[in-house]
Parts: structure tokens; C-alpha cells; sequence
């Protein structure tokens, strides 16, 4: 296996990350390698399944060429500020570079201590890499920029997590970079405005080539982060952890914990059992970008010139990501019930939608996928509820030219419902890995209804309902 490195942030001042290798493990053994992705690298997926690749995905040997790093960040968690946070559990092996020029990190996750593991282990086990690696690829499949995962393997070495022993894994993860919010808080914290600047300059080279400077970065990141969050809300997507140093400056999808699907429909789900305020419930997401945005815009003042001038400027960069989520919340879920452009006046129609959803606890993805399919109205335990709005509906369709088309590419059939998530996890946990690839097989082509996934499509029944989720670390 050959992996062409170019480690740009390896490259970067010792500072800003800990030489670290990956922490060999007893038993390497592959768990699934993401052939589509590899793809995508360029990279021959048969040569990643061999047993030097997996003994490179465990952390035992390093390929030619990586870098191996811990990156430093710090992050407001629950908006509690944590000076130091960095990866604890994550090895940064170094950068491929497509065939086309596109660059991601190759990063393993669960690769063994660092100076940054505070109390934990360095590890992960089965559970959350399975997780991450379904619902990282299902958002993917979705068209919702995100981390992915090229690879899984076991360790062989057990990991204790509240006084159980589970399987110790690895997840090989990529990501356009793992460059976050509190990246940039680090240094801002340390009063190191040289590193601050330097990680501006890196990161509009990587991500942002068009912006000229820190206000103009501000003002991308505020509408990629506002594009993405309006995203999630029109899969009923809930992070669950939106801490500054798990949103990502590139605009992707970060870290998977406590994530979760809505089932039934409602603003204020929360799934995390540590979220006790319901801090990152659905309905929260997007103030809660903002408020994360607005710590960004902290960081780049000390680049931006006279401090009054550059609050103000900073101020209405961060006040646009309102609009741009608007925007996007608008074509999307326009989009979701057959409009294919929508005007500002269609938001009260779909608000009146969602309304009664509420009320009635409608499962989500079955509610908006059975309109272009006509059994919407039995997923509402009230039809006449549903046949109320339905008449305003159909009569503003009237206008649109093919809503069917419309909303048969914008409503999956498949989400990776939570119930689904939990039994997948407990067979590989006995031994049994088919669920895990049948559930990524039914989640690459989310649009597709399939009799023979049919079992997938459907809400959790009342023993099956997941009630929390967890951190899993
Ligand atoms: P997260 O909640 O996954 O974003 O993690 C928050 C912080 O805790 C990060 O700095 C992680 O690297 C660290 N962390 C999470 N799990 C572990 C673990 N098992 N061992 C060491 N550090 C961890
Ligand atoms: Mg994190």
C-alpha cells in the first residue's frame, strides 16, 4: 500500500501539535475497508485490506512518509471554557493527496494515548467506531458535507467503559482537515498572535483560497457552518455535542458521539444523555452555531485591525449566518415538500407542516418521504390534521413544474434510525458484522425504496425506541 503524503500541517510550527505515534495494539484484525472512498483517494482498495495495511490502520506500523501527530486545540465544551483540550485519543498520520488535488487528513481514532488524554485511555471501542463510520458514510450518501471513514479494524485488546469489557477499536477517518474552532481558540488563549496568524494563512490556503484575509474567512466559514447546520435540520440530523472544538472551519460534519436521528418529530429532542439543558437539541443547532461563530470571530480580531472597527465588522459577519441558514432551511425543506424554488412565503406553509408533526409526535422521514408516495397521511395518528394542510399544499403545488421528482431526490427513504444503530453494534459486539454491512450497503443509496430493506425505513416499535445516546468514549 502505497500513500502519496504531503503533511502541510506537519509542517506547521512545533507548537502546534505533539509528535505522537500511534500506540501498537496485540491483534490487529480488519472489520471493513470503505471501497468507494478509497476511490475517491485514488487509492487501490484491495491494498488496504492486505495485512500490512491493517497493521498500519491498528497503529502498528507506519507508513512511509506519515508524520504522526496529536493536534493542539482547546474548546468551550457546554460553553465551559477548556484551556487544552487536543486530541486525546487521535493520531494524525498525515495528508493524501487525490488524483484531482484534493487533500485530507488520515487520522486514526482511538490510536492509544497522548499528552492531551487527560484521564482517558486513548482508545474507543467497536460501538462508537461502528457508529460513527454508518452514520459519517450515511450523511456522506446524504450530500451533507462530513468526515468519512476508509476503514475499521479491532485491536484485539479489550477496553474497559463503565466496568465492562468491550473490544478495543480503531476507525480510520478522513477529513478535508481536522482544523476546528478551537483550533484557532488555542492560541488565542495563549496570547500567540503569530501562531494565530500563521494558522489563519494555513487555512485559507486549504480551505478558503478565495478569501483575502481574516473578515473575509469569518464571513465563509459563518455560511458553510449555516449551509451545513440548515443541512442536518432537513434529515433531522442532532449533533449532540457542538462544542467549539467540534466544529470543524472546513464545514464539515465533525465527531459523532452522541449524535442521533429524530424519529418522531419534535423541536426541542434531545438524545444525549449528558445534554441535561437541552444545550445541542435539534431546534438549538442553529443558535448554537452562532454562538460557537461568534467565539470564531473572537479569535481573528487580533488580525483585523483597529478593535472597534473590527468588532463591528466581526458583528455583522457573524449576524449573515442567520440569513444564509435561512436561506438554506428554505430550499431545503421547500425542496422536501415539492418546491423546487421556494419564496420567503412558503416557510409559513412548511412551519404549519412541521407544527402539527409536533403536536402528533410524526415520525420524520417517513412523514416527508411518503409525501411524493401518498402515505404521509397515515403516518399522522390524526389524518384529518394532515388532509387540513395537505389542501394548501396541493393547491401551491399547482405552480410547480415536477414536485414529484423533486421531492423523491430530496427525501430519503433510509436514515440511520438510532434503534438500528444500537441492535448493529450488539451483533458485532457478539461477533456478527452482517448487520453493519447491510446497514451500510441500505445507507449508500438513501433515496432508493427497496422491499428488502423495508425493515429500515421503519420507525422503532415502542421496545425498540432508543431513549439516550452516549458519548461512548
Ligand atoms: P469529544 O467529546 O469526543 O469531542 O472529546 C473531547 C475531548 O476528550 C477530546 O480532547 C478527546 O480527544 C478527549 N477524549 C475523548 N475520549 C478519550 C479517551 N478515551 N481517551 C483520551 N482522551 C479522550
Ligand atoms: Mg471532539
Amino acid at each position: 500500500m502505497t500513500l502519496a503524503f504531503d503533511n502541510s500541517y506537519a509542517r506547521l510550527p512545533e507548537r502546534f501539535f505533539a509528535r505522537q505515534a500511534p500506540t501498537p495494539v496485540p491483534a490487529p484484525a480488519l472489520i471493513a475497508v470503505n471501497n468507494a472512498l478509497a476511490a475517491r483517494l485514488g487509492l487501490d482498495a484491495t491494498a488496504l485490506t492486505t495485512p500490512e495495511a491493517v497493521a498500519v490502520w491498528a497503529g502498528n506500523t507506519l507508513p512511509k512518509d506519515a508524520t504522526p501527530i496529536a493536534q493542539a486545540y482547546a474548546g468551550h465544551q457546554f460553553g465551559g471554557w477548556v484551556p487544552a483540550l487536543g486530541d486525546g485519543r487521535a493520531v494524525l498520520l498525515g495528508e493524501v493527496v487525490a488524483p484531482d488535488g484534493a487533500r485530507f487528513d488520515l487520522q486514526l481514532k482511538g490510536a492509544g494515548p497522548t499528552q492531551w488524554s487527560r484521564r482517558g485511555d486513548g482508545r474507543a471501542w467497536l460501538g462508537p467506531v461502528l457508529r460513527e463510520y454508518v452514520v459519517s458514510e450515511a450523511m456522506a450518501a446524504l450530500g451533507i458535507p462530513t468526515t468519512r471513514a476508509l476503514a475499521a479494524v479491532t485491536t484485539g485488546d479489550p477496553v474497559i467503559r463503565e466496568a465492562r469489557a468491550l473490544p478495543g477499536a480503531v476507525l480510520v477517518r478522513i477529513a478535508s482537515s481536522h482544523i476546528r474552532v478551537g483550533t484557532f481558540q488555542y492560541f488565542v488563549a495563549r496570547g500567540d498572535v503569530e501562531a494565530l496568524q500563521i494558522l489563519t494563512d494555513h487555512v485559507i490556503a486549504r480551505h478558503y483560497p478565495q478569501a483575502k484575509g481574516p473578515l473575509d474567512l469569518l464571513r465563509e466559514v459563518v455560511a458553510a457552518q449555516a449551509r451545513l447546520i440548515a443541512r442536518w435540520m432537513s434529515v433531522g440530523f442532532i449533533h449532540g455535542v457542538m462544542n467549539t472544538d467540534n466544529m470543524a472551519i472546513s464545514g464539515e460534519t465533525i465527531d459523532y458521539g452522541p449524535c442521533a436521528f429524530l424519529d418522531a418529530y419534535h423541536p426541542q429532542k434531545v438524545f444525549s444523555s449528558i445534554d441535561q439543558n437541552g444545550r445541542y437539541a435539534y431546534g438549538a443547532q442553529p443558535q448554537i452555531a452562532a454562538w460557537n461563530l461568534a467565539q470564531f470571530a473572537t479569535c481573528l480580531l487580533p488580525l483585523m485591525g483597529e478593535r472597534e472597527a473590527a468588532i463591528e465588522a466581526a458583528t455583522e459577519a457573524v449576524q449573515g449566518f442567520a440569513q444564509t441558514f435561512e436561506a438554506e432551511w428554505l430550499a431545503r425543506f421547500g425542496a422536501k415538500i415539492g418546491i423546487a424554488l421556494p419564496k420567503p412565503g412558503d416557510s409559513a406553509l412548511i412551519e404549519t407542516l412541521l407544527s402539527r408533526m409536533a403536536v402528533l409526535g410524526v415520525d420524520f422521514t417517513r412523514a416527508f418521504h411518503g409525501l411524493a408516495t401518498g402515505a404521509a397521511r397515515d403516518e399522522f395518528s390524526d389524518p384529518e390534521a394532515f388532509d387540513l394542510w395537505a389542501a394548501d399544499w396541493r393547491a401551491r403545488l399547482k405552480s410547480e413544474a415536477d414536485p414529484l421528482a423533486v421531492m423523491t431526490r430530496t427525501n430519503p427513504a433510509r436514515i440511520p434510525r438510532n434503534h438500528r444503530i444500537e441492535q448493529m453494534i450488539a451483533a458485532a459486539v457478539a461477533g456478527d458484522h452482517a448487520p453493519f454491512a447491510r446497514l451500510n450497503a441500505a445507507l449508500a443509496k438513501p433515496f432508493e425504496t427497496r422491499p428488502e430493506w423495508d425493515d429500515l425505513a421503519t420507525a422503532p416499535a415502542p421496545d425498540e425506541r432508543v431513549a439516550r445516546t452516549f458519548c461512548g468514549t
